[in-house]
């Protein structure tokens, strides 16, 4: 199933002949075309091969694309550990294609960009560009050091900020840090998100800084750029989808993207990010399908030859009271699980029953019990003042991998 008619997409499927085009030049990449005609009607799409993360950082090592009109920027794309791999974007970001149909900031709107800024990362400029398309005024904020917050938070109060825009796992801090100092944010109406599923407890921390405060989502990635977004009266895990993105369902559930914009540079062509999703009515009331996301079939971990789903015990650790995020470490040594941790980050000032949760989450998680029957001591849950975060990627992710020498 794809996100757009026939009668929509295949005037524009010229883009994705252009792309496998670009994609036969690449010599670890051409063979898999072979035999494969040029797309012209979407069932041809539909019976391309798909590309997977490295595949797309493959052809980008081999493509170099170049932007047409001004720089070519280089973002980080893929990769949670070593050298960052590339993707290209011109200036502006596509964001023109997505201000012409989703238009959260207006020219009253005060907006702090709160999305960190430099190390290659993608979101901060991308927000800029849509408040440039929007004509309002922006505090690039970017990314603040712990005890700053009360100070910025302050600032933000008296300069009557009316929208700001993150990652959800840093607008928790902003809006925790908040709650705890006693901050609020009259005047805030607009919480811009991308990068991360929404974290429903971000709700809670919004109702009691900035109660007339609303989010408005975005979907994508440095490879595809931004796919679909929402606004308030959508679910949050449902985007509608822009008419140069084409989203089609696969086996599995498994979502891949194909870029119907001539400018994109990434040879997005029938991509797979990872993410699972389905096609369906928004309950929004908004005509034609939206793209609910599903979460990632990659968060299924191996612990110990069983099958760990990461998100189900974040859900469970983030569901007790104090809790305001949680993250999965898994610490292996020679490739094997030698233990599981559950960290918790604590709202200010509040105690955490960590034993109770632990048994909890035990008994209610068949891999862990199984696989930690003869070492229940390997399965821990602590509290933590930070949870872990990639310095690269500045993103907090539900699960840590790592090896213990
Ligand atoms: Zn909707």
């Amino acid at each position: 199933m794809f996100s757009l008619t026939p009668d929509a997409a295949e005037p524009r499927l010229h883009v994705a002949r252009r792309t496998l085009e670009r994609l036969r030049t690449v010599p670890e990449l051409a063979a898999r075309y072979t035999g494969h005609a040029e797309p012209h009607h979407l069932d041809d799409l539909a019976a391309l091969p798909p590309l997977a993360k490295d595949d797309l950082n493959t052809a980008l090592a081999h493509l170099e694309p170049k932007a047409e009109h001004g720089a070519t920027w280089l973002f980080q794309s893929g990769g949670s550990t070593g050298a960052p791999k590339i993707g290209y974007a011109p200036t502006g970001f596509y964001m023109a294609g997505v201000h012409a149909h989703w238009q959260p900031l207006d020219p009253d709107d005060v907006f702090v960009n709160a999305w960190g800024a430099g190390r290659m990362w993608g979101a901060h400029f991308l927000a800029a560009a849509l408040a440039d398309l929007s004509g309002c005024q922006i505090i690039a904020v970017g990314s603040v050091a712990a005890d700053e917050y009360p100070d910025w938070l302050s600032f933000f109060a008296a300069r009557r900020v009316t929208a700001v825009g993150g990652t959800p796992s840093v607008l928790r801090l902003w809006f925790a840090r908040a709650r705890a100092a006693g901050i609020t944010l009259p005047d805030l109406r607009k919480v811009l998100w991308l990068g991360e599923a929404w974290q429903p407890q971000l709700a809670e921390d919004m109702a009691a800084v900035a109660p007339r405060a609303r989010r408005h989502g975005m979907f994508g990635s440095t490879e595809t750029w931004v796919v679909g977004t929402n606004g308030p009266e959508c679910p949050a895990d449902t985007f509608h989808t822009l008419p140069e993105q084409l989203v089609h369902v696969g086996p599995d559930d498994l979502l891949d993207f194909t870029t119907l914009n001539p400018e994109m540079l990434n040879p997005v062509l029938r991509y797979r990010t990872g993410d699972a999703g389905r096609l369906a009515a928004c309950p929004c009331g908004r005509p034609g399908p939206a793209m609910q996301v599903l979460g990632r079939r990659d968060s299924v971990v191996q612990v110990r030859g069983l099958g760990l789903h990461v998100e189900q015990v974040v859900a469970q650790a983030e569901r007790e009271p104090g809790v305001t995020q949680a993250q999965v470490l898994v610490t292996e040594q020679g490739g094997r699980a030698s233990s599981v941790e559950v960290l918790l980050l604590p709202a200010p000032g509040a105690e955490v029953d960590t034993e109770r949760l632990r048994k909890a989450i035990l008994s209610a998680t068949f891999t862990l019990s199984t696989a930690f029957q003869h070492d229940p001591q390997c399965f821990r849950v602590r509290t933590v003042d930070a949870l872990i975060s990639n310095g690269r990627t500045g993103k907090t992710s539900d699960l840590v991998v790592r090896e213990d020498s």
